[in-house]
């Protein structure tokens, strides 16, 4: 089946003015302005109303925290204290019904911002919930989203000095096998993959140095990608120093994660050094500006990451540092806040757009999405410029970014539509809403 996206209002492409043609869920042609396809076309789709841009891609979420989103333990606090406050509830109600919730209401959130790809890096594995990267997997072929499933660890819990209560850490032999049993499940590293996996120790400083090294070990094996948190404060630096007698990048680097394999999130404090070190070896960043602002981390050097050679990707964070999952958002958030540490002519709209796709998509290593080119998978975000905040707006893909679009009224993924008319095809929203809310109810019950 050959359909034409026909004449879109604008479209962020080369050559792409008349639109595309897909073909068994890839983009096969790009039609320049005021041309037909080569070959006939089955179907014919008028995008005369919609800009339309590469499916956004979500490098960063903890998905579990949408079930604590805006917490009265939580909100107004710096990270560390914000952590030790909801730790115990979550490792308490985290229950195999409510993840499922979480993550069904996050990946239906992220795709109605225009997002056809997202990781989810879940860390917290309290007794009960060791089947999540399962649950996970069911929910994101439910949605029919992309998804890299990110298998988080934690093995430092207070007894040994580490942040997590006892109840939520595993020991590296249990980490290890099942990181090893969700490779063998569910990642794949074929063209047009709807599920991959990557390993991804929580922090580097709330897992021992051998689960470190041995992630390494496990994700050349299995050619999958390593995820981290790094660099979000400049208490982690403080803590580097005490604990390792260095500085975080510098026990990276010893624990063999200077890689092109690796995509850190947040990426903030650094010095000019290790910015150019992360840059030569190719470590990609996800820059998660919204959580950024909501926790005063402080700003990422997103343009000098860029120059180093490093991939900058976006991502919103976990809802409960960023109580929404809306990337759109978060690309706003990112220019505002890039302009804010350089100036206003350093970080544009495409900037932040690159970022939110081809820079995503080469942080979670995959050429395949990210880019609306031929042999690229057909996966869309198509705004309308018919709300308010759009009326008077001059050139349309600007405006997604300035006068902040949020909603998408047509996503595709794969070649299949999966958002129309602004709703998630074969989801009840409101029902969703409803069970959502009441698996969330028991955290507050819980303060
Ligand atoms: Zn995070």
């Amino acid at each position: 089946m050959r359909q034409w996206i026909k004449q879109p209002l604008a479209i962020l492409a080369e050559g792409a003015g008349g639109g595309l043609v897909v073909e068994n869920g890839k983009i096969v042609e790009l039609v320049a302005t005021g041309k037909a396809p080569a070959a006939p076309v089955d179907q014919t789709y008028d995008a005369s109303r919609h800009v339309v841009l590469p499916g956004l891609i979500n490098t960063h979420h903890h998905f579990f925290q949408t079930l604590t989103r805006a917490h009265p333990a939580a909100i107004n606090k710096e990270l560390f204290p914000w952590l030790k406050a909801l730790y115990p509830i979550w490792a308490k109600n985290v229950t195999p019904d409510a993840f499922r919730m979480a993550t069904r209401l996050a990946l239906t959130e992220l795709m109605l911002s225009g997002c056809t790809a997202s990781s989810d890096h879940q860390y917290l594995f309290p007794v009960g919930l060791e089947d999540a990267m399962d649950i996970q997997a069911v929910e994101a072929a439910r949605v029919g989203i992309r998804m890299t499933l990110n298998r988080g660890s934690m093995n430092l819990s207070e007894k040994d000095g580490g942040l997590p209560p006892d109840s939520v850490v595993q020991d590296e032999d249990t980490i290890l096998a099942d990181c090893e049993r969700a490779l063998n499940r569910y990642h794949d590293v074929s063209e047009g993959a709807m599920l991959q996996v990557a390993l991804a120790p929580c922090a580097p400083f709330t897992v021992t140095k051998r689960l470190m090294v041995d992630s390494v070990g496990l994700a050349e094996k299995h050619n999958c990608r390593l995820h981290t948190h790094l660099g979000e404060t400049r208490d982690e630096n403080e803590y580097c120093l005490e604990h390792f007698e260095c500085r975080p990048v510098d026990y990276l680097e010893e624990c063999g994660w200077l890689s092109d394999r690796v995509w850190l999130a947040h990426g903030i404090h650094f010095t000019d050094g290790e910015v150019k070190h992360l840059g030569r070896h190719g470590v990609g960043i996800c820059h998660c500006p919204t959580s950024n602002m909501v926790l005063a981390s402080g700003q990422c050097r997103t343009k000098e990451l860029e120059a180093a050679g490093s991939p900058v990707g976006l991502g919103v964070d976990g809802s409960a540092s960023n109580d929404s999952s809306n990337l759109m958002e978060s690309a706003r958030h990112a220019l505002m806040i890039g302009r804010l540490t350089y100036d206003a002519a350093a970080v544009t709209h495409f900037d932040v757009l690159r970022w939110a796709t081809e820079g995503s998509a080469r942080c979670i290593g995959r050429d395949d999405i990210g880019a609306i080119a031929v042999g690229k998978q057909a996966d869309l975000a198509m705004f309308t410029l018919d709300e308010l905040r759009f009326s008077g707006a001059g050139d349309p893909l600007a405006a997604l970014v300035l006068c902040g679009a949020h909603a998408a009224d047509r996503v595709m993924i794969a070649g299949k539509w999966t958002v129309e008319d602004g709703q998630p095809v074969g989801i009840d929203v409101a029902r969703l809403r409803h069970e959502h809310g009441e698996a969330a109810k028991a955290f507050l019950a819980a303060l």
